[in-house]
């Protein structure tokens, strides 16, 4: 079974501020190691499980993050951006299942570590059909266009919950508990590691057992964003067939979760070259 796997990094154990997450923060490069060792310890576990391939993408912030040099060499990479499907670039038909490595919760949970949706200093909130819908559940519908099913998910235990929410069928794993949106009770990153690469093997064992249905809501999707301000939507709105449903929402029927994810990207790069 081929294997992807996208990895991120607000959800990756230790991490818990943007001090660790932004290149130029002050505990960056350390973090970035942490973030490779998790990615390391999924693909460890994949191919544990039999995993024939596996195709790694890195997924956050400018997307150059996880170092090679550090990486499996059984694996190849996807690094830098921009991507036009971001934070699945790569995925496609061929790919058993997709695993989900140190993602973090949706903009407007409560308690979740640096919780955001794509992009933090404009999007407030997303929906879609009119439910909140975060990274996960937005790159696992990109996966389910494809049939590949998402079989783990790692993070704070508020992304775990959220994905067995909406993805039902899930193996999740939370390597940190946030107490609130910068503090958390970790486990240490050699426990997290550890316990991904176990993690990760189960969920490739359980994929190859056919346990995980593709997750495919129903199209067109009904893609809906609160901007932080009117700003954001007013530069959003230049993108065709977007809809103004408000002050600060724009709406989008997207007709599939390729055009959700491009779209979701334009909007933001947009909303955010409005930002002062
Ligand atoms: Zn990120």
């Amino acid at each position: 079974m081929r294997v992807y796997i996208s990895v991120d990094m607000e959800g990756v154990a230790g991490v818990v501020h943007v001090d660790q997450t932004r290149r130029t923060g002050h505990d960056y490069e350390r973090a970035r190691r942490w973030m490779t060792a998790e990615a390391n310890a999924a693909i460890h576990g994949a191919f544990d499980a039999g995993a024939t391939d596996v195709l790694v993408n890195d997924a956050h912030g400018d997307m150059r993050n996880l170092l090679p040099e550090e990486l499996d060499p059984r694996i190849e990479l996807i690094s830098g951006s921009l991507k036009p499907l971001s934070m699945v670039q790569g995925v496609g038909a061929g790919f058993g299942c997709a695993l989900f490595i140190g993602y973090h919760a949706g903009a407007g949970s409560r308690a979740g570590i640096l919780d955001h949706t794509f992009y933090g200093r404009v999007v407030a909130r997303c929906r879609v059909g009119g439910r909140d819908f975060n990274e996960t559940a937005i790159n696992a519908a990109v996966c389910g266009s494809h049939g590949i099913p998402v079989a783990l998910v790692t993070g704070d235990g508020t992304v775990c919950a959220q994905a067995r929410e909406i993805l039902v069928d899930v193996e999740t794993l939370a390597v940190k508990d946030a107490i609130t949106r910068y503090a958390a009770r970790t486990l240490t990153p050699i426990v997290a590691q550890e316990r991904i690469r176990e993690a990760a093997a189960r969920a490739v064992q359980r994929a190859q057992e056919g346990a995980f249905a593709p997750f495919q809501p129903p199209t067109p999707m009904n893609l809906e964003i609160d901007f932080v301000n009117a700003a954001c939507a007013d530069a959003a709105e230049l993108v065709p067939h977007t809809e103004r449903r408000g002050g600060t929402t724009c709406g989008y029927a997207a007709p599939d979760a390729s055009t959700l994810v491009q779209v979701i990207q334009a909007w933001t790069i947009l909303a955010g070259s409005t930002m002062v």
